[in-house]
Parts: structure tokens; C-alpha cells; sequence
């Protein structure tokens, strides 16, 4: 077993207290390869943001555990060396079983998330409250989840989204005594969030329901999952250069902006970088086909991550300057 204060990374409470205190979110971007690690920690650095690489249980079976423990590692080293050593969490995303969950503390991961948010109320506390007590014991800090999303990601799919209910989540919070509490306020998993014509806006987040909870727990980390843009532009690329996505829509960021501000403490972005991804390595396709160096197309890959991180921590977090 590897703790992960061995391997220089940090949980997410001290993050979270800033960054309820600031009026900011912490972004949780996914990664399962050596270019969208590149991009995440340059992005970071270079605006001196702290930051929360995220993995879900397919990512850790697509890159091999061992080796995902090094990349963290190995981040939290080349940010010391580009002369800013932000705070780094290595978190596992949407943790479906205990054992899992005892896995990734076993190979350095310092915050985990376990979803019970499919399972009857009491189930989904039972569990939740089994992953803590154990977490708790090595400093590893734990996200629960209330309310269900709607859409696909990995190996989570719902077709409906459900709205958490404000009246659970004192109840949840005091019994599980976790750290952090992922809602659903209408955010939405995977590229097709909502189905809309060009022009057309996708439904407004429920503020309402966010108030709501935030009145009942007063200063706890809410997270949000599901809140990429899917950026109009990016999508439009892909399809000029031979991609065939159908018209969607996802969470306008002046909505994000706005929840960064109050308790909203996380904020999980993950399609977003894969269409910048697939964007620009089908641009390269299509102007070069001759290519066959992938570091000629996994590299303005890279370079499009690197951009869009950026952003989102300037433009829409606001964790630039919080490391
Ligand atoms: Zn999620």
C-alpha cells in the first residue's frame, strides 16, 4: 500500500474551505493519458491553479493502476519543477463498491467519491458511510452523492435525471459525515445533454433546488458533475473535418460561473476535453492524411486541452492565482 502524502499529493478539504471562503471552484478534469495529463498540470501551473485529476474505474482499468499512481506522482513533480507546486488530488470518480474505493486509497488516491445515488436512500447512506468510516482512517476525503443525473458517462448512464431533494441532504450529511455532496440541478452527463436546435437554449439549471440545499447545509462543498459546455465551436469543428455529432447543447458557463460563486466547491468537466481532443486530431486527419506520427496530432490534441483548461479555470471557475 502507497499513501498519497507519500506521493506528494493533497484531499480536497483544505481546497474546499478556500474555495468556499474565495467564491470559486476547484476543477475536476478526467484523464487517462499521458497528453491530457500534460495539458491538465501545464494548464494548471501556468495559472497557478490548485486542481483535482479525476479518474473513473474505466479509466484506472484502461491505463493500469500501477502506472496512473506514477502519472500522479510524476505531475506533482513536474509542477514542483515548473516552479509552482499547486495542490494536487488524485480522485476517483463515480466509485461504485467499497472495494473499489479500498483499491484506489491502496495506490495513492487521496480523495474518492462513492456513488450510492441509484440505490434506495438507506441503502446509498449504508454505504456511503462503510467508504468514510474507511477513507476517514487514511486522511482520504469522501464525495457522496444525492439526486441522479441524466445522460451516459463510462460505466454511469441514466436515462431521467432526478432532482435532489433539498429535505435529505442535512439527514445525509450528519449520518454518512461526508466532506462533499454531488447534486442534481439539471447538469447532465456525456456530449448530448440536452437535445436542442442550433439557436435554441437547453433548460436553466435549478438555482432553486441549489438555495435550497445550501440553506439547509450552510458552508458544506457542493459538487457538480456533468458541466461541460460542449462548446458550439468545438462540435462544429468536428464535424467540418469528417465527425458526425448530432446538434446538442450542454451547461452555458455564465450558469457555472454563477454556482462557482455560492457553495459550489467542484466543478467535474470531462467531454469537454474530448471534444477538443477529437477536434483537433481530426483537423489533422483531414489536412494531412498523410500523417502517421501521433505526435503530430496528439500534440495540437494537447495544445487544444491545454487552451480550453485554461479558460474554464479563468473564465468560469476562477481558481486562477488560488494555488
Ligand atoms: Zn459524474
Amino acid at each position: 500500500m502507497i499513501h498519497y502524502k507519500e506521493l506528494g499529493l493533497v484531499n480536497t478539504r483544505e481546497l474546499f474551505k478556500k474555495a468556499m471562503q474565495g467564491g470559486y471552484a476547484i476543477p475536476a478534469f478526467n484523464f487517462n493519458n499521458l497528453e491530457q495529463l500534460q495539458a491538465i498540470i501545464v494548464a494548471s501551473v501556468e495559472t497557478k491553479s490548485p486542481v483535482i485529476l479525476q479518474v473513473s474505474k474505466g479509466a484506472r482499468q484502461y491505463a493500469n493502476q500501477i502506472l496512473l499512481q506514477y502519472m500522479a506522482q510524476g505531475a506533482v513533480e513536474v509542477a514542483k519543477q515548473m516552479g509552482c507546486a499547486i495542490p494536487i488530488v488524485l480522485h476517483l470518480d463515480h466509485g461504485d463498491s467499497f472495494d473499489l474505493v479500498k483499491s484506489c486509497i491502496g495506490t495513492g488516491f487521496s480523495s474518492v467519491m462513492i456513488d450510492g445515488s441509484h440505490l434506495p436512500y438507506e441503502e446509498n447512506i449504508k454505504l456511503t458511510r462503510q467508504v468514510v468510516d474507511f477513507s476517514h482512517r487514511y486522511a482520504v476525503s469522501v464525495e457522496g452523492e444525492l439526486g441522479v443525473l441524466a445522460g451516459v458517462e463510462d460505466d454511469v448512464s441514466s436515462e431521467q435525471s432526478h432532482y435532489t431533494k433539498p429535505e435529505e441532504v442535512e439527514d445525509f450529511v450528519k449520518r454518512t459525515g461526508v466532506d462533499s455532496l454531488a447534486i442534481s440541478i439539471g447538469t447532465s452527463h456525456g456530449a448530448y445533454k440536452f437535445k436542442v436546435k442550433p439557436g435554441e437554449s437547453p433548460p436553466p439549471l435549478r438555482f432553486d433546488i441549489l438555495d435550497e440545499v445550501e440553506r439547509r447545509i450552510s458552508g458544506f462543498p457542493i459538487v457538480l458533475h456533468g458541466a461541460s459546455s460542449i462548446p458550439q465551436k468545438i462540435v462544429d469543428e468536428i464535424n467540418k473535418y469528417g465527425g458526425k455529432l448530432e446538434d446538442t447543447a450542454g451547461v452555458s458557463e455564465d450558469q457555472l460561473r454563477r454556482a462557482a460563486k455560492s457553495g459550489v466547491c467542484k466543478i467535474n468537466i470531462d467531454s469537454d476535453g474530448r471534444l477538443a481532443v477529437t477536434g483537433a486530431i481530426r483537423k489533422v486527419f483531414y489536412e494531412k492524411p498523410g500523417e502517421f506520427d501521433p505526435r503530430k496530432y496528439l500534440g495540437p490534441a494537447r495544445d487544444a486541452l491545454i487552451e480550453l483548461y485554461k479558460h474554464k479555470i479563468i473564465n468560469v471557475l476562477g481558481s486562477n492565482g488560488k494555488a
